[in-house]
């Protein structure tokens, strides 16, 4: 070895799910919602000027924060933009979890925070879910350097009950609380009801985390944001404004206010997305598959008899992608987006054939 070497950070990276190219494939593995984003983003597209990309981007992104103020009723000073939540994340745990104390997050997750943790040197806890993949609050009252979920619960689907989230944060104030609101859009019922954002005013030490991504259907353009108390919100901009100050570009900044504009479009298209999900975990049901009764706009799924990677590769021969983590505890589980009907009447009709 060199002695240079030496010197170079060795880290584990999170490995994303495939993109693999091609019109005819079905593409249920990444969680991207089906549907095009808002009308109104293509039109803003359409009159884009490349002459405007000569000058650097407002650092502060102040039309998307102000957009996003106003649609969620907090302050200007309360809302962080990045590039995707995994920015928006990333940058959380290199600001927040300074602690020697050990982070917590739940054993079955989002396997990027582990990777977050190790890249930043923050030690952590990941308690176990129960035997149903629930997450058990009581895990989350002892001692800590901050704690993060996703709600609902990434890969599982699971919801956990908003009073159940404000028990964590509330038996948690000498730390702070990041819930990771991915998939929040299609956990049905009201916002009011499930998201921990109406929370942050009633506690400084909460941060929510939310995507373009999913619902906004704009994983191809990078937008995520958090909410939180104005401190909270300061020292975030401190520390991206000391990593980079450019992290936002001009299209992302002007197709995001578009998106947030066209409420609803957002409306139609998640509960289209929610129905879908309902009617898919009947098919599945009868199919012979189990899971946990997902609020997100994926399903968590394992076939009585036949194993997951078995069916993940009879999948991918037919060109239709699912995701499989080859893990313990995971390894017999498909995680399949929901995609668009006729996309899952493919995905069905194929199952059918192949479990005979
Ligand atoms: N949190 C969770 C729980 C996720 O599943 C994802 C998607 N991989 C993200 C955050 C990051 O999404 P994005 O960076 O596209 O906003």
């Amino acid at each position: 070895m060199k002695a240079w070497e030496a010197n170079i950070r060795r880290v584990v990276p999170y490995v994303p799910g495939d993109q693999p190219k091609g019109d005819r494939l079905i593409k249920l593995n990444t969680n991207e919602n089906p549907y095009p984003p808002a009308p109104g983003v293509q039109r803003a597209l359409q009159e884009m000027k490349a002459e405007t990309f000569r000058k650097y981007p407002d650092p502060t992104s102040s039309d998307l924060v102000h957009a996003l103020a106003e649609r969620y009723g907090v302050g200007e000073d309360q809302v962080f933009v990045g590039v995707g939540s995994d920015d928006v994340i990333a940058m959380s745990f290199l600001t927040f979890f300074l602690s020697e104390k050990p982070i917590l997050f739940p054993d079955i997750s989002y396997s990027f925070y582990k990777v977050w943790a190790d890249l930043f040197r923050i030690p952590y806890e990941t308690p176990a879910l129960d035997a149903d993949f629930h997450i058990r609050t009581e895990d989350y009252m002892r001692p800590n350097g901050g704690v993060i979920f996703p709600n609902p619960n990434a890969p599982t689907g699971l919801l956990l009950p908003l009073d159940e989230v404000e028990e964590i944060i509330r038996r948690n104030q000498d730390g702070i609380v990041i819930v990771d609101e991915a998939y929040i859009d299609f956990a049905g019922a009201s916002p009011a009801e499930t998201s921990a954002l109406e929370l942050v005013k009633k506690y400084e030490n909460l941060l929510v985390v939310q995507t373009f991504s999913k619902s906004r259907s704009m994983a191809g353009i990078r937008i995520g944001y958090a909410v939180g108390s104005p401190i909270l919100i300061r020292a975030l901009n401190d520390v991206k404004y000391s990593f980079n100050s450019y992290t936002m570009n001009i299209p992302s900044q002007i197709l995001g206010v578009e998106a947030v504009k066209d409420e609803a479009y957002f409306r139609e298209t998640v509960s289209k997305i929610v129905e879908t999900r309902e009617w898919a975990k009947g098919e599945l049901w009868k199919l012979g598959f189990s899971f946990p009764d997902s609020r997100a706009n994926f399903i968590f799924a394992s076939h009585r008899r036949v194993p997951a990677e078995q069916l993940y590769e009879a999948l991918r021969q037919e060109q239709i992608y699912v995701r499989y983590f080859k893990q313990p505890g995971l390894d017999n589980h498909l995680r399949i987006t929901i995609g668009t009907r006729e996309e899952m009447e493919t995905l069905f009709a194929f199952l059918k054939g192949y479990l005979g």
